[in-house]
């Protein structure tokens, strides 16, 4: 289904529709498997990195996603790993906001820790970008160390902060962790919104291999919901970002929460995106192996032939949905959400 901006302003080439007629406006791009935190539901204390050479080049990332931009794509999120550790990725940023000048692409955004974002969000802001999402997930300074195995919570704030000074809209992102976190939902939901900021909870999915089991942090957000509904005056709101989250009002604090809840509510069948890890394989569901090879077809040739034939063929492979459980014992799928890009 086109919506009111395709109509707007057609892209230059033919849009990307997948056999079950969803159009895909929306890529998210992995620019670095590397993180300076190791979350403990994110990665394992021993990761392993891609060798840098394996990496693609800031320019190749540019070339990426401006054939995904002439083929309608509307959206660019930047990813990781944690994206702010690659080197000079303000230089892909400046690039990429040329779309935004020219009116083909309506957003380009970040997914952040915000350890770097002190240093880099005034940069952010001059280069287009109009709000990002900031991965939190307590405010306890002891627990945070803990949960992401070395973070400085206060380096987080003064990134908050410094996005905030810089105009950039936030939104925090929380993966609600059993045990861990259930305590803190309802103060964060209160700091979020007492400081502006809409907040979206994440359930755990079952993405690579890590050393607890993730059977013992899975709290399911249909309960956490029920427990906020005690407390709260929760009002559903109708937007759908093409995504797994679905949003209520919380009347008393006047903000927004999302849910995001991909194993007690499938969310395929309006889904508009697809991923590109900093390798440039393209995943065209988050839950399946499927993926396509964009870096080989992209250095054949320095024109974007062959790469764009390989975007559209990947796209008619673009699988019904998912098949997530949460109780099997290895993970449904074995990369970490650090390749893929959450
Ligand atoms: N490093 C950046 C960050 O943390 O925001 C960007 C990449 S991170 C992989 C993107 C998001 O994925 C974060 O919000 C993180 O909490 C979430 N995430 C990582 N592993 C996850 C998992 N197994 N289940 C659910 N969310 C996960
Ligand atoms: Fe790094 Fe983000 Fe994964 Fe945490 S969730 S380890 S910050 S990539």
């Amino acid at each position: 289904m086109l919506s009111a901006t395709d109509l707007m302003s057609p892209p230059a080439a033919p849009i990307l529709m997948d056999p079950f007629g969803r159009h895909v406006t929306y890529l998210r791009v992995s620019v670095t498997d590397r993180c300076d935190l190791r979350c403990v539901y994110c990665m394992s204390e021993t990761m392993q990195f891609l060798p840098k050479r394996e990496l693609l080049t800031l320019e190749e990332l540019d070339r990426v996603c401006s054939a995904f931009v002439r083929h309608g794509v509307r959206k660019l999120r930047i990813t990781g790993g944690e994206p702010l550790v690659r080197r000079d990725l303000m230089e892909l940023f400046r690039s990429l906001s040329r779309h935004l000048e020219a009116g083909s692409l309506d957003e380009l955004t970040l997914t952040t820790n915000g350890t770097l974002l002190d240093r880099f969000a005034a940069d952010l802001a001059a280069r287009g970008v109009r709000r990002i999402n900031v991965s939190l997930d307590t405010l306890d300074p002891g627990r945070f160390r803990e949960v992401t195995r070395r973070g400085d919570l206060a380096q987080v704030l003064r990134g908050i902060d410094a996005a905030q000074r810089a105009g950039l809209r936030v939104k925090i992102n929380a993966v609600a962790l059993k045990g861990v976190n259930e305590d803190e939902i309802v103060p964060m939901i209160e700091w979020a919104h007492g400081r502006s900021m809409d907040m979206t909870l994440i359930e755990v999915m079952p993405l690579g291999d890590i050393e607890p089991g993730r059977v013992d942090q899975f709290l399911p957000l249909s309960v956490v919901r029920e427990r906020l509904a005690s407390r709260f005056t929760l009002t559903d709101l109708p937007e759908r970002s093409g995504g797994p989250a679905r949003y209520v009002r919380i009347e008393e604090t006047g903000g927004k929460l999302g849910f995001i809840t991909p194993l007690t509510h499938n969310f395929c069948e309006g889904c508009n995106r697809v991923r590109l890890t900093c390798t440039g394989q393209l995943f065209m569901c988050l839950g399946q192996e499927d993926a396509a090879d964009l870096r080989a077809p992209m250095r054949m040739s320095e024109g974007d032939e062959k790469l764009e034939a390989a975007i559209a063929d990947a796209i008619s492979r673009k699988p019904r949905g998912h098949d997530f459980v949460i109780e099997r014992a290895a993970p449904a799928v074995a990369r970490h959400m650090s390749v893929t890009g959450g």
